[in-house]
């Protein structure tokens, strides 16, 4: 085991990746008196906005991410999609945390399924789609195939009913390898979130349970009403994910919950997870200063919770055209192509949301409101949490209704 020798405040920290996961960690990293420098293709990404420095180069641009390592004491990810020569070089300059050897299992689902396989947790029958036709055999159908790799929100899957012709469907996904997993009739997705810090000690979040649409998640609710018996299931399934790989940092562990109570593992994120939104502002520790704690190597936080809380995401399409109300007054006498752009750049109108006491907006500063992209979210701070998803489909639907 790695002496802990703990990195405080006034250490570097650098990240790779500048979205939303970035930000909100360079926000309390930088309140608990860290720096903060990011690696993003763009110097106005949403991390970089709030951080100490940027350097501007793409993920797989070994000479930025060299640049990056000389300059900071430890290096951690906004995403674990980060090419795996590039994280060989860096970690020769300075440590990163999670390591290479865990964003290698993780970053390619095949080689994640194989682990999660190994060591003996259950998960949705799958195969490899080299041979769709064999992959189908063994999966049955309806079945979903998923790209081994770079997928997120749903992006890089494709759903194969009975009926369809499997051949076409791959070409989909522009013939990035895949694989094909059955369809789960699962009763709910929940996931446990979880620290491990340098010494290998694990401070664990309580369950969340989410609602996705359209492969992206909606809501997340915290706690998760369960009983205790299937909570701890799920908690020593993520330990085991968690101690297996010698991870160190948040985790996420995706599950579907099946009627009988059984419980499949869907995923594993290597980091901080949007399921895990709801501890920032309902968590005495947030998933985000637990995770600089445990890279930085220095003692957890406290990961209970003060108050019940649905988290819900504020999608791109929410921005609609139709938002704008007079395009005049965001787009003066631009012409009819232009006027469209701006009017799609005019957000939501937010007064429902800041009117309400229990209510936390956070926007991540992201200037293109594409349709299923991830703009923020809205987190409701109340106890009686079925009351809370109720209000939360109501301010969404404020919002909606201006468009
Ligand atoms: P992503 O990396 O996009 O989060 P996931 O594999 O978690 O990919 O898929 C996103 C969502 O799609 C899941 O949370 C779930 O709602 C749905 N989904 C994925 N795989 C399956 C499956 N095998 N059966 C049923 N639903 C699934
Ligand atoms: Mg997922």
């Amino acid at each position: 085991m790695i002496a802990a020798r703990g990195l405080g405040p006034g250490a570097t920290i650098g990240v790779l990746g500048g979205g939303q996961l970035g930000r909100m960690m360079a926000v309390v990293a930088r309140q608990m008196g860290y720096r903060i420098i990011v690696l993003d293709p763009s110097p106005r990404c949403p991390t970089a906005q709030v951080s100490d420095g940027v350097v501007v180069g793409a993920l797989d641009d070994v000479e930025a991410a060299k640049h990056l390592a000389g300059q900071v004491d430890v290096i951690t990810l906004d995403t674990e999609h980060v090419p795996a020569d590039v994280l060989r070089v860096v970690e020769a300059i300075a440590p990163v945390r999670p390591n290479a050897a865990v964003l290698r299992t993780i970053q390619d689902r095949l080689v994640q399924k194989q682990f999660l396989d190994r060591i003996g947790l259950p998960q949705a029958a799958w195969a490899p789609a080299d041979d769709v036709h064999a992959a189908l055999a063994k999966v049955g159908r309806p079945a979903i195939l998923k790209v081994r790799r770079a997928g997120y929100d749903g992006k890089g899957q494709v759903r194969i009913a009975p009926s369809d012709d499997p051949e076409v469907l791959l070409g989909r996904l522009r013939g990035e390898p895949a694989v094909a997993e059955e369809v789960v009739a699962f009763t709910r997705e929940i996931s446990v979130i979880l620290a491990r810090g340098l010494d290998g000690q694990i401070q664990i979040y309580p369950v969340a349970e989410n609602v996705h649409r359209n492969h992206i998640l909606h809501t997340t609710r915290a706690p998760a009403p369960m009983p205790d018996a299937r909570r701890r299931q799920a908690e020593a399934m993520a330990v085991s994910v968690a101690e297996a790989l010698e991870h160190v940092g948040v985790m996420a562990v995706e599950m579907f919950e099946l009627a009988d109570g059984r419980l499949l593992v869907n995923e594993i994120a290597p980091r901080t997870h949007n399921s895990g939104h709801y501890t920032y502002g309902a968590s005495a520790t947030s998933q985000f200063e637990q995770h600089i704690r445990a890279v930085c190597g220095v003692p957890l936080g406290d990961p209970r919770l003060l108050t019940g809380a649905v988290m819900v995401n504020l999608i791109g399409d929410l921005w609609g055209a139709g938002n704008a109300g007079s395009p005049g007054e965001q787009g003066g006498q631009a012409g009819q192509g232009t006027q469209r752009a701006q009017r799609a750049l005019v957000p939501p109108a937010w007064g429902e949301i800041l009117a309400r006491p229990e209510a936390r907006l956070h926007l991540y500063g992201k200037d293109a409101p594409t349709p299923g992209r991830k703009m923020g979210h809205v987190l409701l701070l109340d106890d009686d949490t079925e009351r809370a998803l109720v209000t939360a489909e109501s301010l969404i639907a404020t919002l909606r209704s201006r468009s």
